[in-house]
């Protein structure tokens, strides 16, 4: 009893102590971590150009609000002395301006300039930006980090699983991981993961992963057909979890890559990271031939055709909503969003030409001028205006829509107004800014009822689980954009080749581990 109240009277004391130290002093005793990144997944097929705005870039400790697992009370915050710098997250659109990317850049590198030495980097990035003039800007973006925190320093790196890790990239970070599931309900879970292993590195002294594994794999496939809800995407990816419990390994990912970019570093990646040589390189060999082994089975998640036969479809079934996604200029995978394609098909068809015909929902096509107009005239007046095709006017010009105004909304982030028009029994919406619809609520803030609508046109990919479970029946059609699904219609020139399914009787690769080397040593170009 003696003893333990001396151990307790010692514990108070030492604690006591330490609580009464300047933050100066118990700083010194807490491994100093920065924090910094920009995600964007960008089309180079599309002509559509992201500027810096578009990345709503928050700084210094407005970064946190990314981070639920870093808020001012949680066990995380408390392990680290915390240097954001500078967290940007866009929308998915066309590549990148340089002068976006050199100003994001340099901004994060006179921020991380002001604080170092630095224990560890969180680099928090999607991995499929695409920079006008720039190869790999992520692995360019992580050397010129290097650069300026030096080679001690531990970078953990978080991914997107449709992101693309280039064999710079994985030489100049030493952890790294992404997503396991498409939709990407575990981002956050992932995220933290990436902070949990950079804290347990720098906590147990064991730095730096002793083996980093990659493997190049010749696969290249849009999302819509590796969602982890079925197979064989579900199976593959439920082998990651299990793989990163064996002794000796860190961490492991399969990364799908991104299909709408044009460079060598585009195709499915495997790495994995640990200290014990042949764990890490087997289990990486292992995922790595499971992919492979799997590759013809992947499908697109619902049943998908040309547009065509898709609205000839909706139009004669009985099942109502009747969804169709417009997936070509998805603008949630990189597509301008103004392709107005799809929409001049259904104006043109007859059975929508007058106003008691099946009703449909048009969402959406952006109309900036058509928009300003239509609060001129105001709801229920008249409109004849063009909207679409300012960006991407490469499979059809700007669609003329005749019409009355049921609805003006404003206020939506993305979106900022809202116009519905009302064209013969098709209810177009156009938007100021493009917008993905995704949920109920984006309808019915605008008046509309999809649930007792016949048809609804959704440019999008896969049906985001609102819309999913609103359906009475799917289908996906295959339309022009900057997002084809069919890459057979997108003309690669830069990829490495031969590459599955666009050749399709390629050879088995070579899908040894290479192991890359540490970040201690050269960067490599
Ligand atoms: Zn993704």
């Amino acid at each position: 009893m003696k003893h333990t109240l001396v151990i307790l009277t010692l514990l108070f004391i030492t604690y006591g102590c330490k609580k009464n130290d300047s933050n100066e002093v118990k700083n010194k005793e807490l491994p100093r971590i920065a924090i910094a990144g920009l995600a964007i997944e960008s089309s180079t097929f599309s002509p559509a150009l992201t500027h810096e705005e578009a990345f709503h870039a928050r700084v210094g400790e407005d970064v946190f609000s990314y981070y639920p697992f870093l808020s001012p009370d949680s066990l995380n915050r408390k392990r680290a002395e915390w240097i954001p710098t500078i967290k940007g997250h866009a929308l998915p659109g066309g590549t990148v301006t340089r002068e976006a990317y050199e100003s994001l850049v340099t901004k994060t590198l006179d921020m991380l300039k002001k604080n170092t030495p630095y224990d560890g980097l969180f680099f928090d990035i999607h991995g499929a930006m695409s920079v006008v003039g720039l190869d790999d800007p992520e692995g360019d973006f992580m050397i010129r980090i290097r650069e300026v925190i030096g080679k001690k320093t531990i970078i953990s790196t978080s991914m997107d699983l449709h992101g693309n890790v280039s064999k710079r990239l994985a030489q100049n970070t030493d952890l790294i991981t992404c997503y396991r599931l498409a939709p990407h309900e575990d981002a956050l879970e992932s995220k933290k993961r990436t902070v949990d292993n950079l804290l347990d590195r720098i906590e147990s002294g064991k730095g730096k992963p002793k083996y980093k594994a990659w493997i190049p794999i010749p696969i290249l496939l849009p999302g819509e057909m590796t969602s982890t809800r079925i197979e064989p995407g579900r199976s593959l990816y439920a082998k990651v979890a299990p793989a990163t419990f064996k002794k000796g390994v860190i961490d492991a990912g399969i990364w799908i890559g991104y299909a709408w970019a044009d460079e060598p570093r585009n195709h499915a990646v495997v790495m994995v990271t640990g200290d014990d040589k042949n764990i890490v390189t087997n289990t990486a060999e292992s995922l790595a031939n499971s992919f492979w082994d799997v590759r013809s089975e992947f499908e697109f998640v619902a049943p998908t055709t040309t547009f065509k036969e898709c609205i000839e479809r909706a139009i004669t079934s009985d099942k109502h909503p009747f969804m169709i996604s417009d997936m070509g200029d998805n603008p949630t995978a990189g597509g301008a969003g103004d392709v107005t394609w799809t929409l001049a098909k259904i104006l043109a068809r007859p059975e929508f030409k007058s106003s008691n015909g099946p009703s449909l929902i048009y969402a959406s096509i952006p109309g900036p001028s058509f928009v300003e107009k239509a609060i001129k005239i105001g709801v229920d007046g008249t409109i004849e205006a063009s909207a679409g095709a300012d960006i991407d006017n490469r499979f059809s010009p700007p669609v003329k829509l005749l019409g009355t105004i049921e609805a003006i909304e404003y206020g939506d982030k993305h979106a900022e107004i809202e116009v519905v028009v009302k064209v013969g029994s098709v209810h177009v919406i156009v938007t100021k800014k493009r917008k993905p619809y995704h949920k109920e609520i984006d309808f019915t803030r605008l008046g509309l009822n999809p649930r007792k609508t016949d048809i609804v046109v959704v440019k999008i990919g896969y049906l985001v689980p609102e819309l999913y479970s609103m359906r009475a029946d799917w289908l996906m059609a295959l339309t022009p954009g900057g997002v084809d699904q069919d890459l057979n219609r997108l003309g690669y020139k830069r990829i490495n080749r031969p590459m599955f399914p666009l050749d399709k009787n390629m050879n088995r690769p070579n899908l040894e581990a290479q192991l890359i080397s540490s970040s201690n040593t050269i960067i490599i170009e």
